[in-house]
């Protein structure tokens, strides 16, 4: 049953308006549905749009950020609970606790770091939770090339790969990580 999920995303907006309008979108949608927010807990960027969408529609807002950050990306102060860590690592690892599944969507290496972070937890069995990419306007194409790439050079396992849920929109994502299964495939090629 998924609960929470996880949203990964840009501190800054980016230069598409779709990655705006998109991430309004999944906020709406993830309220709508009774489906808590947990993220970094910035106001900047996709990040604050995101969650300003999920409050703006009576939603849960979890935010999770190293108090470093906290003025650099302006900790956002009207979220439903905001919790105050010590480290990236930390916050990465209270993030996939709190969350019963990951998206990423457009965004830098910030979003990069902690999406990698989440299928390499899942390669090892460490979770056995879904995680996925919300593929704005083919945002992800190349990254998703890339890894198809690892695939043919032996790098990562076809089921691994696959285990990613992509679509572009809202409801079509919820949907693949609601029947996500994470199999039982060995890391070792
Ligand atoms: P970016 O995609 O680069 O705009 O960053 C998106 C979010 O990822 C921001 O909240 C960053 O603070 C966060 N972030 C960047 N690097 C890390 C890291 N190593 N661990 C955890 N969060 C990170």
């Amino acid at each position: 049953m998924i609960k929470n999920i996880a949203v990964f995303c840009g501190s800054n907006t980016g230069k598409n308006p779709a990655y705006k309008e998109k991430a309004e979108a999944l906020g709406t949608y993830l309220a709508k549905n009774k489906i808590g927010l947990v993220f970094g807990g910035g106001k900047v960027g996709l990040m604050g749009i995101i969650a300003d969408a999920v409050l703006k529609n009576n939603g849960r807002a979890v935010g999770v950020m190293p108090d470093h950050l906290f003025q650099r990306e302006v900790g956002h102060k009207g979220l439903t609970e905001f919790k105050i860590v010590k480290s990236m690592h930390e916050r990465k690892a209270l993030i996939e606790q709190e969350s019963d599944a990951f998206i990423a969507m457009p965004g830098g290496m910030g979003t990069l770091d902690e999406i990698a972070e989440i299928f390499t937890w899942s390669q090892l069995n460490l979770h056995r939770k879904p995680f996925g990419f919300y593929n704005v306007d083919g945002y992800f194409d190349k990254l998703l090339g890339f890894f198809k790439h690892m695939v043919n050079e032996r790098f990562l396992h076809q089921q691994h790969f696959d285990r990613m849920c992509i679509a572009d929109e809202p409801q079509g994502l919820i949907e693949k990580l609601k029947i996500f299964d994470h199999g039982s495939v060995d890391k070792w090629l």
